[in-house]
């Protein structure tokens, strides 16, 4: 295959994206973000990515699942709105399967993948993935990403995908036509026309369940946050998708300075990772 192009991204690339509160902001003006996750099988995952956004700095979530998930989120997080509005970014996916969702959950992710504002797709929302009519990035592991390469006419298998990330990543954005963050223990994102960000290895603390849902929490605030920026030029979205694994391994480099961790104490340490990223 050939080598794609890999751009460097820095600290001070990923503090651009990181937007605090200006005098005048209100909850609207800094970004709302709509969250379509969770499933009965997968209910943490939709508790994960909501705390996650929020720590990221969001003006406002608004959350729509299944009512015992539903319930779960709000009361972790009481902050939550659960009626239907305005957003300026989607999160879709994570906690659910394409395989078992209902036909009204495919509903509600059609229509938000149709509203034009950025979408980020996981897991059980890859399969939108070309569907949407705004900027989207989609944040497959390795696993995932064959699935979805090979149903689209792409065979190649997990292996593969996992031997060589940086130019798999690339084929996946040009052939998608999409942003691609591609997970593992090297995390790589390639915009859409397969110019490549290779982001630092992170602690292998990560590799333990729920710590996937946290980063698509983490990137979707971002969208919201900068969703005017992304909408202006597309080709933004790979940086903003970087900046969040660069808050992603920060707050699990500090969580875990301690040892062990789960997903739920990265999400506790973003606020830490981001005011950090804020005073550089
Ligand atoms: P998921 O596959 O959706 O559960 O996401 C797992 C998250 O953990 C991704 O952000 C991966 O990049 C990260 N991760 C998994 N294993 C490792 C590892 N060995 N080293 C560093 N990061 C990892
Ligand atoms: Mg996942």
């Amino acid at each position: 295959m050939n080598d794609p192009m890999i751009l460097e991204f820095t600290r001070a690339d990923a503090r651009r994206w990181v937007r605090e509160p200006g005098p005048s902001d209100d909850k609207y003006t800094r970004g709302v973000l709509g969250v379509v996750t969770g499933s009965h099988d997968y209910p943490g995952a939709a508790v994960l990515g909501v705390e996650a956004a929020i720590r990221t700095g969001v003006g406002m979530l608004r959350y729509t699942g299944p009512g015992r998930v539903c319930d779960l989120v709000l009361h972790r997080r009481p902050e939550v709105v659960t009626v239907a509005g305005r957003v300026q970014a989607w999160l879709l996916g994570s906690g659910m399967d394409a395989r078992t969702r209902t036909a009204q959950q495919r509903e509600t992710l059609v229509a938000a993948a149709y509203s034009g504002v950025p979408c980020v797709l996981d897991a059980g929302a890859l399969d939108l993935t070309g569907e949407t009519s705004g900027p989207a990035v989609i944040t497959p592991h390795a696993r995932e990403l064959a699935r979805l390469l090979s149903s689209r006419g792409v065979p190649v298998t997990e292996e593969e995908i996992s031997a060589d990330p940086c130019s798999w990543a690339a084929r996946a954005a040009r052939e998608l036509q999409s942003t691609v963050l591609l997970k593992g223990h090297q995390t790589v994102v390639s915009d859409a026309e397969g110019q490549l960000r290779v982001l630092p290895r992170a602690t292998g603390w990560l590799a333990t369940a729920g710590t996937g849902d946290v980063l698509a929490g983490i990137l979707g605030a971002l969208c919201a946050t900068n969703a005017e920026v992304i909408v202006g030029d597309p080709r933004t979205l790979a940086s903003v998708a970087a900046t969040s694994v660069v808050i992603h391994s920060r707050a699990a480099e500090l969580a875990s300075a301690g040892g062990p961790i789960a997903a739920l104490d990265i999400a506790g340490m973003i606020g830490r990772a981001v005011a950090e990223l804020a005073a550089d």
